[in-house]
């Protein structure tokens, strides 16, 4: 198959409160998906070589609301797209271009974070805001959050507020997490794993999802993928590219699983 996920690279991070380097994530995730330490093969079988997928490539970003424009213009009809990031912030301009199209969706959020502040140190499109803008802007009929393990007193009133439904980290567990009736966007923190799986991330969360149950997650998921970010991997913080390795993997396995899913109509 050919060209039949759209993947774009967004090479933004000025939305991080703590630390820069997401920026730089997007081409070392391709290179270690290139990379000549493993083959094209996913779990359940599937060859995914490059040229399933249509690549923009990677896209510097000069304004926040540049990401919007962006993702309009190459989020292709009928066709799943893959974002590579970038820090969290991107989810919620992608969100809105995927919402002209497709109209609200629910949403499959893997964090160590809820990313349902009202306003970060003053700034509503913080890292840790994007989930409370995409409620209230109502781009999503229903959010599911697994991995959780911050939350604080404002974020949990956020959340009822959101009706949002969390599988917290101290309560984990795979048949935990609700199942979905229609199709979903999944957004991928890379900091919802434990800081000994994915070290090269800005906020070192301990007592995290390992790899396995991530890709457990990703691979129980039973409805069709609109579209998926991975992001937060911090290149500046890794170690021998354990991190790069792990987002790579998950791209293989998400694509795989929108090939065995999908039969995507926009509404
Ligand atoms: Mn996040
Ligand atoms: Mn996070």
């Amino acid at each position: 198959m050919k060209n039949a996920i759209t993947l774009q690279g967004i090479l933004f991070d000025e939305k991080s409160s703590y630390k820069q380097g997401p920026a730089l994530a997007p081409p070392l995730i391709r290179q270690a998906y290139q990379s000549d330490s493993a083959n094209y093969y996913t779990e359940n079988g599937m060859e995914l070589r490059p040229e399933l997928f249509k690549d923009w490539g990677d896209f510097e970003i000069e304004s926040y609301f540049d990401i919007e424009k962006i993702t309009s213009r190459n989020l292709l009809k009928d066709q799943p797209l893959i974002t590579l990031g970038g820090d969290h912030s991107i989810t919620f301009p992608i969100l809105k271009a995927i919402n002209a199209v497709y109209g609200p969706v629910q949403i499959l959020h893997i964090d160590a974070h809820g990313d349902l502040y009202h306003d970060f140190e003053g700034d509503p499109y913080s890292h840790a805001c994007p989930f409370a803008r995409i409620m209230e802007n109502k781009l999503a009929t229903r959010l599911v959050q697994v991995g959780i393990r911050t939350l604080s007193t404002h974020q949990r009133a956020q959340a009822e507020k959101f009706n949002v439904e969390i599988v917290e980290m101290k309560e984990y567990h795979l048949n935990k997490i609700p199942g979905f009736e229609s199709p979903i966007y999944l957004s991928l923190d890379m900091d919802a794993l434990d800081p000994a799986f994915a070290p090269g991330v800005s906020h070192h969360e301990p007592g995290g999802l390992s790899t396995r149950q991530v890709l457990d997650i990703i691979q129980q998921i039973n409805v069709p993928i609109i579209a998926a970010d991975i992001v937060e991997y911090n290149p500046n913080r890794d170690i021998n590219d354990m991190t790069a390795m792990v987002s790579a993997k998950f791209l293989k396995e998400i694509a795989a699983k929108i090939l065995e899913n999908n039969t995507l109509k926009p509404s």
